[in-house]
């Protein structure tokens, strides 16, 4: 995996590709399976709790399996069982309210990273600093994640001109990225702090969570408008629920966050990536795999 991804750092146009392989007849059979090769976290307790059906929700008393999408509460499985995260950057999650709950995948993200995974359903959002926060959705004057932190940089420095009493304010700010960081095995303490100076001023990374036609609706509501976008290298989806008519770079709301991170991680934090979050991908994978298998035995593949 790491020779891979210093091949990929060198080859930019390479970086869309999730899948192992410098032989193109290999990376054309990864590439329908860009869910291979991650490090997840056994499966055995969800084949386990497949196995022996739904259960009612101790909270709502709705028939779930594994985790409840409406209380956000697991059920079959105990939380000993399953992967907990922890994010170098807070991630809120807008969800419009008329996204069925169970087709939604930012409950993946809560559930497996709970301190630093917020969801909100749209219209009650919070109120964002501009150049403290960004919003992943693409548009004409996106950024790439690799521009992301300089294009913020440029922002709070221009608005610091404004204002001579800012760089007291932002450097008190920095001190509270100063946590995240401290969790990413950054080595020594001189590493921790490039880190943090990489991260600040970025508290916060905003997705949206909801159909296609719905996203357009929030992403141009009045509070986002002047969040500098961030838009997602073009990333093959495999998700199952594949929208009509939306090309396949269309992305699950947890896949972006993923996406989004490892970036993140390797042109932010400027560190290798060795599968630091691909456990936000526990229940997709497995889901996906499950799908897969039933699509397959109906002849549908
Ligand atoms: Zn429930």
């Amino acid at each position: 995996m790491s020779s891979l991804d210093q091949d990929q750092r060198l080859h930019p146009g390479c970086r869309n590709k999730t899948t192992v392989s410098s032989d193109s007849s290999d990376a054309h059979e990864l590439a329908k399976q860009p869910l291979q090769g991650l490090k997840l976290a056994s499966h055995a307790v969800l084949e386990e709790a497949q196995h022996r059906g739904r259960l009612k929700c101790s909270k709502c008393g709705g028939s779930r399996m594994f985790f409840c999408y409406t209380c956000c509460a697991l059920v079959g499985v105990s939380l000993q069982e399953i992967p907990s995260l922890k994010l170098p950057v807070k991630i809120d999650i807008i969800k419009h309210p008329n996204e069925t709950d169970g087709k939604s995948t930012a409950i993946h993200a809560k559930i497996l990273a709970p301190g630093d995974v917020t969801i909100y359903t749209y219209p009650c959002i919070p109120e964002y600093e501009k150049d403290k926060v960004v919003l992943v959705f693409p548009g004409p004057g996106a950024v790439s994640v690799q521009h992301m932190m300089q294009r913020l940089h440029d922002r709070s420095s221009s608005r610091s001109h404004d204002s001579s009493d800012e760089p007291c304010v932002k450097r008190r700010k920095s001190e509270e990225v100063q946590g995240p960081t401290e969790n990413l095995e950054s080595g020594s303490p001189d590493e921790a702090k490039s880190s943090e100076s990489r991260v600040y001023p970025l508290q916060k990374v905003v997705f949206i969570d909801s159909t296609w036609n719905q996203t357009n609706k929030i992403s141009t509501d009045e509070r986002l408008q002047d969040l500098l976008q961030v838009e997602l290298q073009m990333r093959k989806t495999c998700f199952w629920r594949r929208q009509k008519g939306k090309p396949d770079t269309y992305l699950a709301t947890i896949e972006a966050i993923y996406y989004f991170l490892k970036d993140f991680h390797e042109n932010c934090l400027a560190q290798e990536y060795s599968g630091e979050y691909d456990n936000l991908l526990f229940f997709y994978s497995y889901l996906h795999t499950v799908i897969n298998k039933a699509k397959t035995s109906a002849g549908k593949c």
